[in-house]
This record gives structure tokens, sequence and C-alpha cells, in this order.
């Protein structure tokens, strides 16, 4: 029964092709010359991608099973590096101080285009794929409990797709390949700006996990954020014997974050913070000389952030004077930058989106997909059939919500995030249910999907020089026509990249016999011996 389901799926991955890319195709976007050279090579980059959905799906698969933590990717970083290595990429490691981060670099020339995904985990979304019902491999053990296990997969599928396609066309450009690391923390594109990295670049194209196969443009809906630490300093006591002879820089803390939720109701409605205790203490009879809270402050623009930090910093203050402690300097954990997307390479990927179309979802996925909603108490939608109507333009009611340090990257080079349909609808986020499609033929598809779009993009970056100079318009004369990019970074912030290094040193011994081995098993659903899909039964 398992082995037979296990057949079932490989056949249907290796059978998924996307919708065909329609002879006569939806009216291209404004900026796009058609060029008979440059469809032809789309098509003929889009069956290539098809053709490498066993190396796609080995990727996702890989990553989803190492499940780190920001900052502690270093079982991925070491396979991307091989793999890139492998196919021909000179690669830079621990770029920008960062062990996890580096920069993967193929061809010669303009345009130079980047690709971009993030590769960390989420803490506690340790699950097994496949199973519709929270069901961890290792109970409180990191997982991929956002996706991200696929972005890199897409992008390293399409950079090799299109390089072969430059060999022999004698197309010139240059591809850049680089890690979202830690963007769970914002840990790291702001100094990867901020270290020069993309000086030099034409256009970013950056991925990020879905349910839709989708792009926008302008102001993103979400928020930009700062994430500091507040450490203060008391004095130790006997807590019972003499404990008018210390000073608690617990009760700093508490104060602060007392203060905090009462401003919280006079702060703009879109703001969004949030913390946790970082050090509360050592035990209770000894008064807490040292405690440390975390917080982040989001807000939709630049100078909102800028504000709301600077209300932190007061409450942080006070606090310390309440409690006769000393506020030791902040330190900023990361940063991300509000996001602002370009139009011209919106509206291209846009043109590519509708030629490659959904993926064609199995009954066993859309039953999966089903059961996790209702699991869940969300609407029993299933997976996406169809594309969003139009392409999405700047948001015009931005009621906040979550961020990422892609945001530097696009006030820096136009820039766009393809989203791709790898993941189910109506989950949480951050969550052990979004892990569970992330090794499935849900996300292979969804990768897949994406990579096409990718591949075709660029390419049109490639061959069409007008394109690019265009998207160069829009960046200088609305994008940044009036808020120019100045880092949140303050002079002397360093990477945090110790963060996370206790709980990976802690799972990491039991996580690593989950380590999936593509020699011996096909997938990562055969290696583990689950039925695909594993509902409960009513
Ligand atoms: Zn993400």
């Amino acid at each position: 029964m398992q082995l037979r389901s296990v057949v079932a799926i490989l056949t249907m991955v290796g059978s998924v092709v996307a919708a065909p890319l329609a002879q006569d195709r939806a009216k291209p976007a404004a900026a796009v010359k058609l060029d008979p050279r440059v469809d032809r090579l789309k098509t003929e980059v889009a069956s290539a991608v098809d053709g490498m959905s066993t190396f796609t799906q080995q990727m996702v698969d890989q990553i989803f099973s190492y499940g780190e933590l920001g900052f502690q990717e270093q079982e991925t970083h070491r396979y991307l590096v091989d793999i890139l290595k492998k196919n021909g990429f000179a690669v830079e490691e621990g770029i920008a101080g960062i062990p996890t981060a580096f920069m993967a670099t193929w061809g010669s020339g303009k345009p130079v285009l980047t690709l971009g995904s993030d590769i960390d985990g989420i803490p506690q979304s340790s699950q097994k794929p496949g199973v519709a019902y929270h069901d961890p491999l290792i109970e409180g053990a990191p997982g991929h409990g956002e996706g991200h296990n696929s972005g890199q997969a897409l992008n390293i599928t399409a950079a090799i797709a299109v390089k072969k396609i430059m060999e022999r066309e004698k197309l010139p450009g240059t591809i850049r390949i680089w890690p979202g690391t830690a963007e769970e923390l914002f840990g790291s594109k702001a100094y990867f700006v901020q270290a020069g990295f993309f000086k030099d670049v034409d256009v970013a194209l950056f991925a990020h996990v879905s349910n839709e196969l989708a792009v926008s443009w302008g102001d993103r809906d979400g928020t930009g954020v700062v994430s500091v630490e507040y450490s203060f300093r008391g004095e130790t006591a006997h807590s019972a014997g003499a404990p008018w002879r210390g000073k608690s820089a617990l009760d700093a803390v508490e104060l602060m974050n007392i203060g905090w939720n009462y401003r919280r109701e006079h702060l703009p409605l879109e703001h969004r913070s949030h913390y946790v205790i970082t050090n509360g203490g050592d035990q209770p009879n000894v008064v807490p000389r040292n405690a440390s809270v975390w917080y982040y402050f989001r807000q939709t623009t630049y100078p909102k952030i800028k504000e709301l930090w600077s209300i932190g910093d007061d409450m942080a203050k006070a606090a310390a004077l309440m409690t006769g402690t000393e506020l030791l300097p902040s330190r900023v954990l990361g940063t991300a930058w509000p996001q602002h997307f370009n139009k011209t390479i919106a509206e291209v990927t846009w043109a590519n989106i509708q030629q490659v179309g959904m993926p064609t979802w199995s009954d066993a996925d859309q039953t999966l997909a089903k059961a996790l909603q209702k699991e869940l108490g969300s609407r029993e939608t299933g997976l996406a059939l169809t594309l969003p109507k139009a392409l999405q333009g700047p948001v015009t009611d931005n009621r906040g919500g979550g961020s990422d340090d892609i945001g530097d990257i696009s006030w820096n080079v136009p820039t766009v995030t393809l989203r791709y349909p790898a993941n189910i609808p109506g989950l949480p986020g951050h969550n052990w249910a979004n892990a569970i499609a992330m090794a499935t033929p849900i996300a292979h598809k969804g990768t897949t999907a994406g990579a096409k779009v990718q591949a075709m993009t660029m390419l049109d970056l490639l061959m069409r020089p007008e394109v690019v100079a265009q998207a160069w318009d829009y960046f200088r004369t609305v994008q940044t026509k009036d808020q120019k990019y100045q880092p949140l970074l303050r002079a002397g912030d360093k990477p945090a990249i110790e963060l996370n290094k206790g709980v990976m040193d802690r799972y990491r011994p039991e996580m690593r016999k989950y380590y999936y081995d593509p020699t011996r098993y096909k997938t990562y659903l055969e290696q583990l011996g689950i039925a695909y899909p594993t509902v409960k039964k009513n």
C-alpha cells in the first residue's frame, strides 16, 4: 500500500507539466518588445526546468530535512555551495561577516542578475511532511515552518537552465545567487547591501514561498522592522535576607514591557510590536543582576520605524530610572526596510506567470490540503487552481503585517519577489502546519512552476536591454524620487551570528538522523515511510 502510493507520487512528480505555453499569449507587458527568438528560448527553458524536476525535488527535500535556524544554516550552506561549485559557479563564502552566507557567481558582463531566497527555519516547527495534523519528527525541534527550504531549489534550477542557454547562444551576462540567511531575524540582507554586494547589480529577482503564483509592484503591504535587544544591569543581593540591597534588572525588563503595553493603545493601528525575554535572571533567591528583552518594532515606512524605535528607547530609559538599574547600550539584532517592488520587472514576471500557469494538483495534494485546513478550522478551499486575476499594484491601505529584509535590497536596485505556490492556503505561518506541504509533491510542483517563471524572466532581462533600462527609469524617477535608502543599521552594528546556536547544538545530533539521503530514497516521504497523504480518519 505504502510502496504503491510512493510509486504513484513519483509518477506524478515525473510527469508534472504546468499549463502549456500558450501560443496566443496574453497581451505582453507594455515594456516588452516581441522578439521571436526570446519567446522560443523561453519555451525551451521552461521545458528544461520540467526536465530538472527530480533535481529540484531533491534540493527541496534535502534542505527541508536540515531544518536549520537562522545564522546556523551550516548544512544548508555546505550543500548549496557544493551544488553551485559543481555547476560552474565561483563561490565566495562567509560574506559580510556571516559564516552561512555566500555569493555565487557565473558568467561575465552585463546585465548582472542576482537571484536570492531565504534559507532559515522556524523554532518548534519540526513536523512530518505529508501528515495533516501535528506530528513532529522531533518534539520541540526547529523545522521548515515557513517553507524557506524551497526557494534556493527554485533559483538554482532556473539559473542552471538559463546558464546552458547562455553558453550555447553566447549571451553576455552575470548570474549571482545568494541566500537570505537568517531572514526570520532580518539578519543578513542589510549587511549584504552595506558590504557592497548590490553596487553593480542590474536587477534582483527574489523568490518567496506562497500558496499562489504571483508578483506585485510598488509599496507592498506589511512592514519594515528593527529588531533590538535591551539589557539592564542591577545588583545582586539575597532575595529574602537583604532584598533592599539588590537592584533587579528583571524588574526593569518587566516595567519596560508594562510601559510598552500601555503605550501600545496609543500607537498607530498598522504598527506591530512584540518581544521575548532573553534573560530573566539566574535563580529566584538571587536578585537578578542582568536581564534582557528583545523587541521587534514594525512600521510601514522608514521614518515611522525610527519613531517607534525611539519610543522603545524611551521606555527602556524610564524602566532603568524606575528601578535604579543601568541601561546598557542596546543591540540591533536585525533590520528590514519596508518592501517596494519594481513595476517593469513585475510586469515582465507577470507575463511569464500567465504563460506558466498553476501546477496541476493531484487528488492526493487536494486531500492533504483540505484535511489540514479542516484540522486548523480554516476554510476548506484546498489548493489554489487559478492565478490571481491581475498583476497586483501598490498597496493603498496598508494595515501592517510581516516584514522581509529583501526590503533593503528593493531600495538599492530594481527588485521583485516572485511568490510561488509551494504551500497550502489558510495556515497560521511560523508554525508546524506550514511545514506539512514543504517536502511533498505540492512543494515540488510549486517550486518547479516558480523556477520556470524565474528562468523565463531571466531570459527577458538578458535579451531585452530596454527592460532593464525601463526598470531603472522607474527606480530613479518614481520609486526613489522622494525617498532614498538609509540603513537602519547603526555604525558599529554587527551580524548577530551567535543567535540560535544553543538551540541547534541541543537538537542537531537528533536531527542528523533524519537528514535526507537521495542516494537511497527517491523522496524524503519515501525515506520517512510516510503514506501520502496521511490524514485523520473520521
Ligand atoms: Zn519568509
